[in-house]
């Protein structure tokens, strides 16, 4: 599945009443069984709200409630619109570029990104990686920018990820570098059985005779990319520089708090880097069924 054209976008969703009614369908289908009267029929929908009722008892469906879009007065298509926009671009969308875009707000902006990137934490999932014979690369990198002046690691938040070759990749914002937190995300994120290749930080030392992981270094002080079996982190290292251009580039700033989303945004996208078309996809359809 390819992704869609602008074009594509607006046949599928030309207003506010196709949104609403897609809403309806992916969540609880032609044929609900209605939760009041227990039959299965038709849910027409009731005019001038948002909302759909049981051809039999006339109990309503709101099929906004329960999703990102509950409460909110924005129109729908828009919402659509803007996720529709989340996968176009490479480096993500500011606030302000949803602001242009939208022509809403820069608050109403702000809260749609977020709520945005909350939804593809939640419809990526944390299935764990990894598994017999399966390698798992692991790295750390310090993200900032958001202090000026900040040197070094100081004022910026560390994220982890783990990138299972091949296959997905998880991340987690840790409080600090040291073996407790990355080893605790480790046996968290990856299954027993892998094979874990990480640099030669102190903290990934225990893992050489941790009883349920193989675990291969690469050294990067004497400048080895690749080693001897074959073990590397590239791929981690690619991914959180694409991580990085999307914060610097797009956002300038981001807090620490916010951090964990927009690592889940670049997580969501690189989960499907092989089948681009999921993207719209799966942010239009994976919703809480009713
Ligand atoms: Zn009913």
């Amino acid at each position: 599945m390819s992704k869609q054209t602008i074009r594509q976008f607006f046949n599928q969703f030309p207003d506010d009443d196709v949104c609403l009614q897609h809403l309806f369908n992916v969540r609880y289908g032609d044929n609900h069984e209605c939760p009041k009267c227990g039959k299965a029929g038709k849910w027409p929908r009731l005019k001038g709200h948002k909302a759909f009722s049981c051809q039999w008892c006339g109990h309503h469906i709101h099929p906004m409630a329960g999703t990102i879009y509950e409460g909110s007065t924005t129109p729908l298509q828009l919402w659509f619109y803007a996720m529709f926009l989340f996968t176009k671009s490479r480096n993500g969308v500011s606030a302000k570029e949803l602001e242009r875009q939208l022509g809403v707000t820069y608050k109403t902006a702000w809260r749609i990104g977020h709520k945005i990137r909350e939804h593809m934490a939640r419809v990526d999932g944390e299935e764990p990686l990894g598994g017999c014979g399966e390698v798992v690369q692991v790295d750390e990198t310090y993200v900032g920018g958001y202090k000026r002046g900040a040197q070094g690691g100081k004022g910026k938040a560390i994220v982890m990820g783990m990138l299972e070759n091949g296959g997905d990749v998880i991340t987690a914002v840790i409080p600090r570098r040291d073996r407790k937190n990355m080893i605790g995300q480790i046996e968290k994120n990856i299954l027993d059985g892998s094979e874990i290749h990480t640099d030669t930080a102190q903290p990934y030392k225990v893992l050489r005779d941790h009883e349920e992981y193989t675990h291969l270094t690469v050294d990067h002080s004497i400048s080895e990319y690749v080693g001897d079996n074959g073990q590397t982190t590239n791929a981690i290292e690619g991914f959180f520089s694409q991580l990085k251009r999307t914060i610097q580039g797009t956002h300038v700033w981001v807090s620490p708090k916010h951090l964990a989303k927009y690592a889940k945004e670049a997580e969501f996208i690189y989960n499907r880097r092989q089948n681009q078309g999921a993207i719209l996809h799966d942010l239009l359809t994976c919703f809480p069924k009713g």
